[in-house]
């Protein structure tokens, strides 16, 4: 396994919207593991392709869990993901971004979401999420269409964050 560099806010590929994973296999699998590994060096809970330079909809999710009293960890890995439902609910909760160090913004999102998606050997899966996973899932989806939590910001609080964010683009 191999850390790899996160990119930042002010790097183009994050605003790029990613093309669908066609080749499934140990290349894809290396990868995983090894968005996995940079994941969680860097104490997230999702991290997608695009945040370490590859514009493919490919993203990974590591939340940790209880199940029976034990500490685990739930493990995702998911190649084209598209959510198939969607609940009306909305939750709120307040996101960070390995990409946009030290910014913490609110985001309003559907509380529950079906998602379909394939995995690592390109087979059909779906995943019923809510609570922490729906937003995880949610949140790194919007990564491989370009789209980062600071554009959820209303446009007084977006103003007033420019300088916090045209530094970490400078950087
Ligand atoms: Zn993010």
């Amino acid at each position: 396994m191999a850390l790899l560099d996160i990119k930042v806010y002010g790097d183009p590929v994050l605003r790029k919207v990613a093309e669908p994973v066609t080749e499934f296999g140990p290349e894809l699998e290396k990868l995983a593991a090894d968005m996995l590994e940079t994941m969680e060096k860097g104490d997230g809970i999702g991290l997608a392709a695009p945040q370490v330079g590859l514009s493919i909809r490919f993203l990974v999710i590591g939340l940790p869990e209880e199940v029976d009293g034990e500490r685990t960890m739930r493990i995702l890995t998911m190649a084209n993901p598209e959510i198939v439902a969607e609940s009306e609910e909305l939750a709120t909760c307040e996101e960070g971004c390995l990409s946009l160090p030290e910014i913490n913004v609110q985001v309003d999102r559907p509380e529950a979401v079906t998602v379909e998606y394939q995995d690592l050997k390109g087979e059909k899966r779906v995943l019923e999420a809510e609570g922490m996973l729906a937003v995880v899932v949610q949140h790194e989806m919007d990564h491989l269409d370009g789209v980062l939590i600071t554009d959820y910001l209303p446009p007084l609080k977006r103003t007033l964050m420019r300088g916090k964010l045209k530094k970490l683009s400078e950087q």
